[in-house]
């Protein structure tokens, strides 16, 4: 029988071994990791809510107000007033009939997955898609067909094949990301929504590094693009932009009612905290606020003034990937970095694919100008 220490040193030898790192400060844009303070690139705190001082007094008063503990799932005596004031408040940005609360955005993509489809039905999903969406694709027992990344031309070819032999009832469903999480582009979604009119599936889109940043309110890209309502399901976290956790799915009342019924990673499982349900109804509002339009203007200006630096054209949300392709190179070029105190992650296999390693850089509405320049001069 092989050992963990066998399989360890396998993964050493590829430089694919990974380890926790601590913070001994609350997650920011400067943090303290083993006694020294470094400049964080790595978060997807993306609007420095995560120890926002608003945010944490409305998490109090949730606590004051509805106790830590649900006690339950939400089908048992879980559901507490926050968890349906929060979906409200969700349903009302995404402009959508209804919304469902889940413990994360990974629990959300195996609900929703595993709720929809089955044998029989079809999948096609982007190659980039998130580790969450793929196993719960495969979890479904769906068939799946993955399309090149942004390929709407592709994509377009196996939706044709898929309908000329597709039995009356079968679902098919294209699932794809609005701002990929590795990579930091855009989905070309008005043209994944005509291909899924033409063939008649239905389109699942993960907000995830979206939510919070695009769109008005920080609705997402969906929202931004005013096609919310072609987009069948919105899902998303509220752990990257919101600064908190939890994920979500705005969707039709119909659709919210089969994922309660339907969805074990929510009949499963014990409602999250009231309080942060409470906490992130009021993350909701702030987003939504003067205050969130004036942090996504400063988002922006932080891209912009890392792009220039790197003479590169800026991305659309706040994620930066500088492709390095070799693992250990990857490595390296962090470790180098970290020396000279800026926390960059290098990003490996299999969370990208072998050989595409790469630094990835996020920003904060919350860096200084200063801290974007002297990363950019130790990047160049
Ligand atoms: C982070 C992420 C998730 C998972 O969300 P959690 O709330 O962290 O579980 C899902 N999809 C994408 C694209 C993500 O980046």
């Amino acid at each position: 029988m092989r050992s963990p220490g066998d399989e360890l040193e396998h993964l050493r030898s590829q430089s694919l071994f990974r380890q926790l790192r601590t913070l001994d400060s609350p997650q920011a844009v400067r943090v303290e990791v083993d006694g020294r303070s470094l400049d964080n690139f790595s978060s997807n705190d993306y609007l420095a809510l995560a120890d926002h001082p608003l945010i944490k007094q409305a998490f109090k008063t949730g606590i004051d107000q509805f106790g830590v503990g649900s006690g339950a799932s939400r089908l048992v005596c879980g559901t507490l007033r926050p968890h349906q004031d929060l979906e409200n408040a969700v349903a009302e940005l995404k402009s959508a009939q209804a919304a469902l609360t889940f413990s994360s955005g990974f629990a959300t993509a195996h609900g929703l997955v595993c709720s929809l489809m089955t044998k029989g039905d079809t999948i096609v999903l982007d190659k980039l898609a998130h580790a969450c969406l793929i196993d719960a694709a495969r979890l479904s027992g769906a068939t799946i067909r993955v399309f090149p990344h942004n390929d709407l031309n592709k994509l377009g070819k196996i939706l044709r094949a898929v309908n000329s032999a597709r039995p009356a009832d079968a679902r098919v469903l294209i699932i794809t990301e609005s701002i990929f999480s590795m990579d930091g582009d855009a989905a070309p979604l008005a043209g994944i929504i005509a291909l899924k009119k033409e063939f008649d599936a239905l389109l699942l889109l993960d907000e995830a590094h979206a939510f919070g940043i695009l769109g008005p309110g920080g609705a997402g890209l969906a929202r931004q693009l005013g096609v919310q309502n072609e987009v069948d399901f919105q899902m998303g976290t509220f752990s990257k932009a919101l600064g908190l956790s939890g994920g979500y799915v705005a969707c039709t009342r119909d659709f919210r009612d089969l994922f309660i019924n339907r969805a074990r990673s929510f009949i499963y499982s014990t409602a999250p905290s009231p309080a942060l349900a409470h906490a992130t109804t009021f993350a909701i509002g702030l987003i939504q606020s003067k205050e969130g339009d004036a942090l996504r203007e400063r988002l922006r200006r932080n891209v912009q003034t890392l792009a220039d630096a790197l003479g590169k054209s800026p991305p659309p949300a706040g994620i930066f990937p500088l492709i390095i392709g070799d693992e250990y190179a990857a490595l390296d070029a962090a470790r180098q970095l970290l020396e000279k105190g800026f926390l960059v992650p290098a990003i490996r296999f299999p969370t990208v694919p072998r050989g595409t390693a790469r630094l990835r850089i996020t920003l904060s509405a919350a860096h200084t100008s200063d801290q974007i320049q002297s990363l950019g001069k130790c990047i160049d």
